[in-house]
This record gives structure tokens, sequence and C-alpha cells, in this order.
């Protein structure tokens, strides 16, 4: 693996529930200091793409709907006044620090159609070669899959991939890997690093723990394995604090680093 100092081409996903309020609402501070950071991370010198999940809850929070709407048609309204609310946020304080930010929503079809995947390719270059932020997230408006299972930590994975990145942090309202769920079982500890991909992993992890968050570990841990194919290492950390991206580029931090077994020869 390389070393974190080298690393240039870095993927960030956060998840909904460390962009919203436990009620639902904006964390408006919380957006603004991940802008902050990552503006700040890029002018180091790193390549910045950032996978963000948030849209149904900004969306809810905008047309006032109390609890995450079931029905497949409200929550793809939801997503779709939400994605513009969300990037009206991101562009604003992007813009304050300097930065460019771009849209792109992708679906699963990336993965398996040739000509999408290429497309997908060719515009995050030219975007990263423009000095622009991608910020991406599922086309939640139109993709069943991403509404039914809400896993904007494969979207990530996916996104490392296509872009070959040098590293994927998965930032979640979590510290990290722990030996079980710790929101079940108090005795859990934090598994600091992980070397290459054991499938027995599963069997330590559970589902989401927060309202919003929808993907749990589960999620997470199929983003290691996609990840792992081209042998990128993944950091999970904990995203309350967007400062922490600092430490996880000095490569001292709180969180699991998922280090690929043969990595190093990329
Ligand atoms: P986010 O959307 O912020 O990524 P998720 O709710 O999808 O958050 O996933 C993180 C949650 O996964 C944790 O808050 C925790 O409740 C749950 N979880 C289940 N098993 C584990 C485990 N072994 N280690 C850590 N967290 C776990």
């Amino acid at each position: 693996m390389k070393d974190f100092s080298e690393m240039k081409r870095i993927v960030i996903k956060i998840g909904s529930s460390s962009l919203t309020h436990s009620g639902g609402g904006i964390n408006f501070r919380k957006i603004d200091r991940l802008a902050m950071v990552l503006s700040d991370i890029k002018n180091m010198g790193k390549e910045v793409i950032l996978v963000t999940s948030g849209a149904v809850s900004a969306g809810m929070s905008k047309l006032g709907m109390v609890e995450r709407p079931k029905e497949m048609a409200e929550k793809q309204a939801a997503a779709s006044v939400g994605q513009c609310e969300l990037m009206f946020i991101y562009d604003k304080y992007f813009s304050e620090y300097g930065q460019t930010i771009a849209q792109l929503l992708l679906t699963k079809d990336v993965t398996t159609q040739e000509n999408l995947r290429r497309n997908a390719c060719n515009t995050l270059e030219a975007l990263l070669r423009y000095g622009a932020i991608p910020i991406i997230n599922e086309n939640d408006s139109i993709a069943v899959d991403e509404i039914a299972y809400g896993d904007n930590d494969t979207l990530s994975a996916i996104t490392a991939c296509l872009v070959d990145a040098d590293l994927l942090i998965l930032l979640s309202d979590i510290d990290g890997l722990y030996t079980a769920n710790p929101s079940a079982d108090p005795d859990a500890r934090l598994i600091p690093v992980v070397e290459g991909f054991d499938p027995k992993l599963y069997d330590i992890a559970g589902g989401s723990g927060s309202k919003v968050g929808t993907g749990g570990m589960v999620t997470k841990l199929h983003a290691v394995e996609i990840a792992f194919e081209k042998d990128i290492p993944v950091v999970l950390a904990n995203g309350a604090v967007p400062d922490i991206l600092y430490s996880v580029l000095s490569g001292k931090f709180t969180g699991t680093l998922f280090a690929p077994k043969e990595a190093g020869t990329r």
C-alpha cells in the first residue's frame, strides 16, 4: 500500500447521518466544515471526489415530511427536491472556499455497461483536470435500487474503482469497524486494521444504527470488497468532525484501515 502522504486521488463518502441532525434537518455547520476541509485538502495538492448521501433527508425536511416516506414515488420526490437543495448548499459553501463543484448522478449501470463506464470515467478525469470537485450521488429519483438499499457505500467503491483512486474514505456515524455492533454489544472493541478481506467479517456486521443512515456495516464491508478488487485501501472513520480527514491523510487516526493484502505493486 502507498504511504498516506503519497496518496493523491481520494474518494470520500459521507453518510446522511453525518449531514443531518437527528431530527432530520440539514446540519449546516457540518456541511460548511466538510466543504472547508475538502477545499483545504484539495489545495494541498490532492484530487478530491465526494460521494454524498442526504438527498432524501434534505428533501423530506424541505417538503415538511416528518417521517421517511415508505412509498417509492414519495421517496423519489423527496430525493429530487433534496438533491437540488443539497447541491445548492454544497455550492454555496464550496464557493466560499474558492472551489468549483460538479454534480454527477450515477446509476449502477456504470458497472455493467462499458460505454457508460467509459463516459463516467472520462467525465471524472476531465473534471479533475480542470480542478473541479465532483460530487456524486446515485440518481435517487429514478434508481429504484438505491432507494431500496440506500447504498452509497457501494457507489463510493464503484467510483473509487472508476477513477483508480489511491484511497477511499467512508465517513460514518461510528469510529470504525467494531468486533460487534456497538449499539447492541457494550463490549464491542474498535478494530484498527484489517488486512485482506475475510468474508467472516460479515458475521460481526449488523444493520444501520440510525434512522437516516440506511446501509449499516454490511454495505461498508461490501464496499471494501469492491475497492479491494483494484487494491484500493479503505478507511472507515467517524464523520462527526470532518477535520478527521487531516488525520486520515497523515496516516494517524482513530478508525479502521482496510488494507488490501497484496498492495504495493500498484
Ligand atoms: P452512515 O450512513 O453514517 O454510514 P450507517 O448507519 O449506514 O451509517 O452505518 C453505521 C452503523 O452500523 C453504526 O452506527 C452501527 O450501529 C452499525 N454497525 C453494525 N455492526 C457494526 C460493527 N461491527 N461495527 C461498527 N458499527 C456497526
